[in-house]
């Protein structure tokens, strides 16, 4: 008999859920203190290649996360507070690993929670214009964002281990092109 779970990812006591219609259903909001480095969130669910992720129902697709090349996790119910936590072009979140989210900087009571697709996401999967409201907001989130130099040096250790990896590699092979440009 298979086991059931009644939850499939983790989530800080200090979190709480909130309805969240401008942002697509839900946000995680502090209701206390955080400290910078706390731990808020462990992810949880199913591993699912592209194509399988195409087929699942548009919700199960917008809280997915990339965990690796042409793979996705994906929460095999509709309601996992821990996927509530939405994007910000300014956010008080990253990553650590693949799917732990961790406090960026302290975080106030009644802040809301929020992390940079830009730190997970490398594929076209789950584009869209962003209403973040943050004055560096970019306007529009692709999964090409982790290519930006900016975001790279102001993200730099909050990039799950799959975009650090891609990000690592991408600079290796600019570096012989630009050696032979400054010779
Ligand atoms: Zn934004």
């Amino acid at each position: 008999m298979a086991a059931s779970f009644e939850r499939y990812a983790y989530m800080s006591p200090k979190l709480h859920p909130v309805e969240s219609p401008e942002k697509g259903g839900h946000g995680l909001i502090a209701r206390e203190p955080i400290q910078a480095g706390e731990r808020l969130l462990v992810w949880g669910g199913a591993i699912v290649d592209h194509d399988r992720l195409k087929k699942l129902p548009a919700i199960l697709q917008r809280r997915s996360v990339q965990v690796d090349d042409g793979l996705y996790l994906v929460t095999p119910v509709k309601d996992e507070p821990a996927d509530y936590i939405n994007h910000s072009c300014a956010p008080n979140a990253g990553l650590q690993g693949q799917l732990t989210v961790v406090a960026m900087r302290a975080i106030d009571p009644g802040e809301e929670v929020c992390f940079d697709y830009a730190m997970t996401d490398a594929s076209p999967y789950d584009q869209f214009d962003c209403e973040c409201g943050a004055p560096t907001c970019r306007g529009r989130v692709t999964g090409n964002d982790w290519l930006l130099p900016e975001l790279q040096e102001r993200y730099r250790g909050y990039f799950s281990t799959y975009v650090q990896r891609l990000i690592d590699r991408s600079v290796e092979r600019v570096r012989p092109s630009q050696i032979a440009w400054a010779l």
